[in-house]
């Protein structure tokens, strides 16, 4: 029987527009062993947006026929709408060994933690409050009143990142995606994951190939 690890669950969380979804894009680039999990939301498409790709964008009634079925492995209203993880993907990819990454709230991000102890979870942070204004601004997606929402829940979001194993800052991009693919790295090599089923393997084999 082949020696294969089960893949990591990593959960990204962090304030609204810290960059999760580009730190984590910017990873996956250059990580082809890494896979992305799919939400599900009701929130609508923005311009640009491809059902399937950002997210799988349904009505609150299938989201509510999701939950229901047992389908959604967390879900959490996040400012009006409803987005959910599809359990089926995430337990299929860590199954065959490959790791999946999460960018969620913090709602959905305790619910993973408490569901699957090994879960890497990792909390993204700003370099100040001010650039976090600018790139909730910046990013131009919201209207007056959500950005005042998601300014003014921002103390409350970063303050529960002393609950996380990992903290990362997304101050220079490129700096916080190699942190981030540390952090995955380091995981991956603990004796308790692949870095025992690599030593079995080479008992075994003779070589690790
Ligand atoms: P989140 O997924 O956390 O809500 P996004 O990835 O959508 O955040 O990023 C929010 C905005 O911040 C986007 O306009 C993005 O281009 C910008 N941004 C992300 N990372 C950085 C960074 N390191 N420096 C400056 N701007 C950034
Ligand atoms: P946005 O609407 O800006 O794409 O995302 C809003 C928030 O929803 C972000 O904080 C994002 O991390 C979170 N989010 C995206 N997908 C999920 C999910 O499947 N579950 C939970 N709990 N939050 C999610």
């Amino acid at each position: 029987m082949p020696i294969k690890a089960k893949g990591l669950l990593i959960v990204v969380t962090g304030p609204s527009a810290v960059g999760k979804g580009t730190i984590c894009r910017a990873l996956l680039q250059e990580a082809p062993d890494i896979r992305f999990s799919v939400s599900v939301t009701t929130r609508p498409a923005r311009p640009g947006e491809v059902h399937g790709v950002e997210y799988f964008f349904c009505s609150h009634r299938e989201f509510e026929q999701k939950i229901k079925a047992g389908e959604l492995l967390e879900w959490a209203e996040v400012y009006g709408n409803y987005y959910g993880t599809p359990r089926q993907y995430v337990e299929e990819v860590t199954n065959a060994g490959q790791s999946v990454i999460l960018d969620i709230d913090m709602v959905g991000a305790r619910a993973v933690r408490s569901q699957y102890p090994g879960a890497v979870s990792v909390f993204v942070i700003p370099p100040s409050m001010e650039a976090l204004r600018q790139r909730i601004l910046g990013r131009g997606t919201e209207s007056d009143e959500a950005v005042q929402r998601r300014l003014a829940e921002a103390p409350k979001w970063i303050e529960e990142g002393l609950n996380y194993e990992y903290v990362v800052v997304n101050d220079d991009l490129t700096a916080a995606v190699g942190h981030l693919r540390s952090v995955v790295n380091a995981e991956m090599s603990r004796t308790a994951r692949q870095g025992g089923a690599l030593i079995r393997r080479l008992l075994e084999k003779g070589e690790l190939d």
